[in-house]
């Protein structure tokens, strides 16, 4: 079965916009036709939901996706970020390891935390430290001096704008860093 339109799905039942008995059904359709139609039309013909129910559903399944490939990005960056902080001597294997198992202690209650910020708060790492292996990974921390959030920005140069997430006004670089608190990465 197409992941995606079992991911439909599932949105749909989790909306309450059609029931058990409907989403399995159409999914048995949808596999019927060979693929060639989606379940979400398919869940229209039948008068199960409605367009606008459907935009709804779209809508929440592009926001999922977009969010695990987030995450999973962020995942990958943060291997790089701890291989670089062996390679620098800037903490041991075994060190990296805890912060990486903090992390996801962390996470399993649903708080994204980046593996620099767990490392700094266990004072293992300086935050001139953390902002060298930034560096490195063509990253820099930028703060938005109107809300005051942070964001590691990728592909930093001097003169480029970056503007805030939340409030869309251009980042600075930071004068000093007191603590690193970033929110999620900004394009
Ligand atoms: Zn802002």
């Amino acid at each position: 079965m197409d992941p995606n339109e079992y991911l439909f799905g599932r949105i749909a039942l989790t909306l309450k916009v059609a029931s058990r008995e409907e989403v399995l059904e159409c999914l048995q359709i949808q596999e019927d036709r060979g693929g060639s139609s989606q379940i979400g039309q398919i869940m229209i013909e039948m008068g199960y939901i409605t367009e606008d129910q459907l935009g709804e559903v779209l809508a929440t399944q592009r926001n999922f996706v977009r969010k695990v490939d987030t995450r999973s990005r962020e995942k990958v960056e943060d291997t790089i970020f701890g291989k670089l902080i062996v390679n620098n001597n800037y903490a041991t294997h075994e060190q990296v390891e805890d912060a990486v198992a903090e992390q996801g202690r962390r996470e399993a209650m649903g708080m994204i935390v980046p593996l620099g910020s767990i490392l700094v708060e266990k004072g293992l790492l300086t935050l001139v430290q953390v902002e060298d292996i930034l560096k490195k990974q063509w990253k820099k921390i930028l703060v938005c001096n109107t809300c005051q959030k942070q964001f590691n920005v990728f592909g930093y140069e001097e003169g480029k704008r970056f503007l805030c997430r939340t409030c869309k006004n251009p980042l600075d670089v930071p004068t000093t860093l007191k603590s690193v608190k970033v929110e999620k990465e900004s394009d």
